[in-house]
């Protein structure tokens, strides 16, 4: 995916939760993304601020956003719980500070994101830039039907800014003996039969269940993104 498809999805959602580290220990708030260009995305911040000060301090950030709602509408057919089509999506990475020298450059080029910060700065000049620079992330999509599990698309992953990412879903080793235990137990339709069979990383619901069925523990857990 590129920063700008991911910006769209973000715009969609609307505003994401920020998670920065005080020490060790996360805090979380609501905040939007106010612009996007090929180096990152763009967010605000008041000098202030805890959240501005945690970012300063080692530049950690991660945002994390659900569209719609994630409320559930009742049960389906078969009494499983059932929601509202959606997605979510989440990014972990690094920010950095973008000096108001550069802000007015740009909005002197006719950048309509700096020139938005600028008028704002003019109001509230305690108002600060940040540049989600480099990242990492994945979007779930729960949009498919829960009685038969027949989804488009569940986990897409993907970096920017010089980051890498682990491919989504559990996966099946050489130690795999091809009894297809796995494949009977997975209802999100997951595992390809072979010799070793194998796990479609971006229909995996990472729920485990092929892990706990598997006799020659031949399945690794998913990795972290
Ligand atoms: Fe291979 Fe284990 Fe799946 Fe059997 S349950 S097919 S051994 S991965």
């Amino acid at each position: 995916m590129t920063l700008k498809e991911i910006h769209e999805r973000i715009r969609e959602i609307g505003c994401l939760t920020f998670t920065t580290l005080d020490g060790g220990t996360p805090h979380s708030r609501i905040a939007h993304v106010c612009g996007c260009d090929e180096r990152g995305l763009y967010f605000l911040n008041m000098s202030v601020k805890p959240f501005y000060r945690q970012l300063k301090a080692n530049g950690k950030v991660a945002l994390c956003g659900i569209f719609p709602s994630g409320r559930p509408t009742g049960k389906n057919p078969v009494g499983q719980p059932a929601f509202e089509p959606g997605y979510t999506l989440r990014i972990t990475g690094e920010a950095e500070e973008v000096p108001l020298a550069e802000i007015e450059a740009g909005a002197a080029a006719g950048d309509a994101t700096f020139r938005y910060v600028l008028e704002d700065h003019a109001r509230y000049p305690d108002i600060r830039l940040f540049r989600l620079h480099r990242g990492k992330g994945e979007i779930y999509d729960y949009d498919f039907e829960m009685e038969r599990r027949d989804h488009k698309l569940l986990r897409t992953r993907f970096s920017f800014g010089g980051e890498t990412h682990e491919e989504p879903g559990c996966r099946i080793t050489d130690a795999c003996v091809a009894c297809g235990a796995c494949a009977e137990i997975c209802t999100f339709k997951a595992v390809v039969p072979g010799e070793p069979y194998r796990i479609d990383g971006a229909r995996c619901d990472e729920c485990g269940s092929c892990i706990l069925a598997c006799p020659e523990g031949a399945i690794e857990p998913p990795r972290t993104i």
